[in-house]
């Protein structure tokens, strides 16, 4: 007899965003002439560079001519973005061949789907606060789950525990929920403890392009000894706004080897058997973004969203209130004030001061009383945001 997937079964319900909506519209009901601002998005809202624009019109043109149309993609990646994205990285000084770089339709899809690269007994190290997919998927995969601590001592990016026996292990930076950034040095004691162990790192990196600190790496990549125990995971759709047009890539280096087994074999089977790849005009749009000019666009774009960080970070640092982030990442994860937690502290903003954010609860081990704010909304929104948090917070 047919016998679903009972680890669905263990899935915390998501609360957090179906909250969320449900208490904004009972606000609005009952507060029809209020305008609230909205620090909560956790997608972008400008639109895609002009770069990749012109790139998908001529790449839409060409699948209308016989001479110039494509069919199916090769499945591990179109070989003109396989190499723009292996230039971007040698670009970095870092060497990565194209057959190392695998294209995708984003990183959610490869974060649960590179799970099929591993025994179902390997358990899953998440550091938490994390980005809420990391745990479901591993749920879902009836994994055992390690849920490794962050917090305010270690500005929530932690050093590995000797004593913690993780087979894969979650990274990201700079982080979503708390915006955090792993220094050099803390992700080489990750690599180091990887190594030693036989584990593989999952290293997130979708907000590398917001990284402005020079001595924060952008890839694992950066660190000696990652290739043989990492695979970075990267997406456009908060670098380049693709969130609704979709791609990713992951980097799994040739000499990436686990009990005689080599990871990017593995993953070209995979891949080779599971997807018949990615769009060619999504492909094509995305290559245009490693371009010299296509890099300038976006950085423009991603400019926007660090000032309005900034402008949030100039506020919170005005009032005293303790947060971490908002500087290398769109994120700005604040302490709630006077010891609220993180659902009152929503309440608070939403009916006081009329103020859309994220509670930090939503996001695992040692995220309530903590609370989650996006750069991703308009300035306007983010500058009238800032002054009530100034006029209203300075003496909670
Ligand atoms: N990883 C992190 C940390 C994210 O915050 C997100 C999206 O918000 C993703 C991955 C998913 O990216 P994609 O849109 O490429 O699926």
């Amino acid at each position: 007899m047919l016998k679903p997937n009972a680890n669905y079964a263990k899935l915390n319900e998501s609360y957090l965003f179906f909250n969320i909506a449900r208490k904004v519209k009972a606000y609005q009901q009952k507060n029809p002439n209020k305008k609230l601002l909205h620090l909560g998005i956790g997608d972008v809202s400008l639109p895609l560079c002009e770069a990749v624009i012109n790139e998908l019109h001529n790449a839409v043109n060409e699948q209308s001519d016989e001479k110039t149309f494509h069919g199916y993609m090769p499945e591990c990646g179109a070989p003109f973005l396989r190499e723009r994205i292996s230039d971007y990285y040698k670009s970095k000084g870092i060497e990565i061949e194209p057959d190392e770089v695998f294209v995708s339709s984003g990183a959610s899809d490869e974060l649960g789907d590179i799970q099929d690269l591993f025994d179902k007994s390997s358990n899953a190290l998440i550091i938490e606060p994390a980005y809420p997919a990391y745990v479901d998927a591993n749920t879902m995969a009836g994994r055992e789950i390690i849920h490794f601590p962050s917090g305010e001592k270690d500005r929530f990016a932690p050093y590995p525990d000797k004593n913690v026996k993780a087979d894969i292990i979650y990274i990201c930076s700079p982080n979503n929920p708390t915006g955090a950034v792993f220094t050099r040095e803390k992700l080489a004691s990750w690599v180091e403890y990887a190594n030693k162990n036989g584990s593989v790192i999952l290293f997130d990196a979708a907000y590398e392009a917001f990284i402005e600190d020079e001595e924060i790496p952008h890839s694992i990549f950066e660190i000696d000894g990652a290739r043989s125990c990492a695979i970075e995971i990267c997406s456009l759709s908060k670098t380049a706004g693709f969130t609704g047009t979709r791609l990713g890539y992951t980097i799994i280096p040739k000499d990436l080897e686990k009990q005689g087994m080599n990871l990017n074999a593995m993953w070209v089977r995979n891949r080779t058997t599971k997807t018949n790849g990615v769009s060619y005009i999504i492909q094509k749009g995305a290559a245009a973004v490693f371009t010299p000019e296509g890099q300038k666009q976006i950085k423009e774009n991603i400019n926007v969203y660090k000032h309005n960080a900034k402008i949030l970070a100039d506020a919170f640092d005005s009032i005293g209130l303790w947060y971490c982030g908002g500087k290398n990442a769109p994120y700005l994860w604040v302490k709630c004030p006077d010891g609220m937690k993180s659902w009152e502290f929503f309440d608070y903003l939403l009916n006081e001061l009329q103020i859309i954010g994220t509670p930090g609860v939503g996001f695992g081990k040692n995220a309530d009383g903590y609370f989650r704010f996006t750069s991703f909304g308009s300035k306007e929104e983010t500058l009238l945001a800032a002054e009530r948090i100034k006029t209203f917070l300075k003496n909670a």
